[in-house]
C-alpha cells in the first residue's frame, strides 16, 4: 500500500464501504484505501435487522428522518430507494420488499449484504486496511496527513465515514467525531437512539415479560404531544422495546437528557377509539352471565396482559364481573387501557443502541456532494452526520445515499481541480 494515495476512507461501516465502491467506479485509475480500526469489517451490517440486514424501505422520505429534514430531503432525492435496489442488484443482491415496506436481502441473510459490498470493493482494487485505527489528520497543504495505529498515510481527499457510537463494540466509539471537530467542524450533543426503555423495576413489566402487542406511544414535554407512533411493543425483564418503543425512545432520551419533563403515555387498544372501549364495556356488562374483567380484556389483548391490567386497578379487578364494575371503576379501567404514563427510568444507552442521535451538523456540509463546508477535500458521511431514521431500513438508506454522493464526487472532483475550489 503506498503512502500517498488520492481518496481515504476512514470508516469501513455501511456509509464507508458505498463511498468507497462509488468512487472506484467513478474514477477507477484512483488509489482508495478505507482504513477501520476494526479487525473484521461490517460486524453491525452483520447484526443488523435481527441478522438479516433491513437495507432500504419500500418509501423513504425526509419525514422518516430527525434532523434538518430540509436538506435531508435534498440529500436522498440524489441516490433514492429505488436506486438502491438496482444498486443492490448490481451487486448480485437481489432485495425483496415484506409486507411492513421493509426491503431484505432475498437470501434473507445480512452476510449477502456484507459479501456483496466487500466483493464489489476486491473487485475494483478498493484498499481495505483493517486494524486501522486513525487518531489524528491535519491538513498539509493540499493533502491531509492521517496518522493511525500502524503508521501515517497521506491523501488528497478524505472521507469520513466513521459512524457514531451505538453498539460501540464494532468499532464505532465516536473517536470519528474528534478528527472532524480538529479540522473545525462542530458536533452536538448526542444521545443513544431506537433504544430499548427501561422501566421502575417495581411496575409489572417483568411478569409479561416476552410479550408483544400493537400500541400507540405517545411521547409528551411538558404536557404537550411531541411524538406519536404505532406498533408492536414487546414487554422484557427490564421494561419495554420492540419497534414502537425504538421509534420513540429517540424523544424520551433526548427530552431527559435536557432535563424536560417528558412521559410515555400508553395506549394498550389502538384499533379501537376511546368512546367505544367504554362502550364495549357498558355493553359487556349488559349482556347475560358473569363475564370476569380479564376474561373481557382478554377478547382485545393477550391474555397474561389482560390479567395483569385488571390486577393492577385499585381496587384490583382480577375476580370482578364486568356487570358489576362500578362507574367510577370502569373509567379508570378506560383511562389504564389508553393513558397508562409508563415509569421510564433511561434507556438501554449505546450497547443496545440503534443508532446515535446527534452528530455533525448538516448545515456544514454540502447537501449536493456531502463536501465539507469549512475544510476543502474533506467528506462527512453516514452516521457521524446530525441525522437519524426511525426503524425500518431507513438508516441504511442514509448510509447509502451519503456514500454515494461523497463516493462520486471525491473521485469527478479530484482530478478536475485543486481541492480548494470544490464545493
Ligand atoms: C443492532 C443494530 C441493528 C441495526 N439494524 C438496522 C437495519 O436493519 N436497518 C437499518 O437501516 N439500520 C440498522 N441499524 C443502523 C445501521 O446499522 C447504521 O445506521 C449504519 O450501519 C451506519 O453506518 P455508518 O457507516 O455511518 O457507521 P458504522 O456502520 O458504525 O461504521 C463506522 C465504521 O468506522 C469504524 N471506525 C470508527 N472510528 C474509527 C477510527 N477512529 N478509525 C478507524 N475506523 C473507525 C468502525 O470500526 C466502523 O466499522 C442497526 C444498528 C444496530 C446497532
Amino acid at each position: 500500500m503506498p503512502s500517498d494515495i488520492d481518496i481515504a476512507i476512514i470508516g469501513a461501516g455501511a456509509a464507508g464501504l458505498a463511498a468507497g465502491i462509488f468512487a472506484a467506479e467513478t474514477n477507477p485509475n484512483l488509489s482508495i484505501a478505507l482504513l477501520d480500526s476494526a479487525k473484521t469489517i461490517g460486524a453491525k451490517i452483520l447484526v443488523s435487522g435481527g441478522g438479516r440486514c433491513n437495507v432500504t424501505n419500500q418509501r423513504v422520505t425526509a419525514s422518516d428522518f430527525h434532523g434538518n429534514r430540509k436538506l435531508i430531503d435534498r440529500i436522498l432525492r440524489r441516490f433514492d430507494e429505488q436506486a438502491t435496489v438496482r444498486w443492490f442488484a448490481s451487486l448480485g443482491v437481489p432485495l425483496h420488499t415484506e409486507a411492513t415496506g421493509k426491503l431484505f436481502p432475498v437470501s434473507n441473510k445480512a452476510r449477502t449484504v456484507l459479501d456483496g459490498l466487500l466483493s464489489r470493493c476486491e473487485a475494483l482494487g478498493v484498499s481495505l486496511l483493517t486494524q486501522h485505527f486513525v487518531r489524528d489528520m491535519t491538513r498539509e497543504g493540499e493533502k491531509f496527513s492521517i496518522q493511525h495505529s500502524q503508521g501515517t498515510l497521506r491523501a488528497k481527499r478524505v472521507i469520513l465515514a466513521t459512524g457514531g457510537r451505538s453498539l460501540p463494540k464494532t468499532g464505532s466509539d465516536g473517536s470519528g467525531w474528534a478528527l472532524a471537530q480538529q479540522l473545525g467542524h462542530t458536533v452536538t450533543a448526542t444521545y443513544p437512539a431506537l433504544v430499548p426503555l427501561l422501566l421502575e423495576p417495581s411496575f409489572f413489566h417483568a411478569t409479561l415479560s416476552g410479550i408483544s402487542h400493537d400500541v400507540t406511544l405517545t411521547t409528551t414535554i411538558a404536557g404537550k404531544t411531541f411524538h406519536r407512533c404505532t406498533g408492536s411493543l414487546l414487554w422484557t425483564h427490564f421494561g419495554i422495546s420492540g419497534p414502537v418503543v425504538l421509534d420513540a425512545s429517540r424523544v424520551w432520551v433526548r427530552a431527559a437528557a435536557q432535563g424536560e419533563d417528558v412521559r410515555l403515555h400508553l395506549h394498550c387498544l389502538p384499533q379501537i377509539t376511546n368512546q367505544d372501549i367504554e362502550k364495549w364495556l357498558m355493553q359487556a356488562a349488559s349482556l347475560p352471565g358473569r363475564k370476569l374483567v380479564p376474561t373481557l380484556l382478554a377478547e382485545q389483548l393477550p391474555t397474561r396482559v389482560a390479567t395483569t391490567l385488571a390486577r393492577v386497578q385499585e381496587p384490583d379487578l382480577s375476580d370482578t364481573p364486568v356487570n358489576l364494575l362500578s362507574k367510577e371503576a370502569r373509567r379508570n379501567l378506560v383511562q389504564t387501557l389508553t393513558n397508562l404514563v409508563l415509569p421510564v427510568i433511561g434507556s438501554r444507552g449505546w450497547n443496545f443502541a440503534e443508532v446515535t442521535a446527534g452528530g455533525v451538523p448538516l448545515e456544514e456540509i454540502s447537501a449536493h456532494s456531502m463536501v465539507s463546508r469549512h475544510v476543502p477535500g474533506l467528506y462527512v458521511i453516514g452516521e457521524m452526520l446530525d441525522c437519524d431514521g426511525r426503524i425500518g431500513g431507513f438508516n441504511f438508506q442514509w448510509a447509502w445515499t451519503t456514500g454515494y454522493l461523497a463516493g462520486c464526487h471525491s473521485a469527478l472532483n479530484i482530478m478536475k481541480q485543486p481541492a480548494a475550489e470544490e464545493r
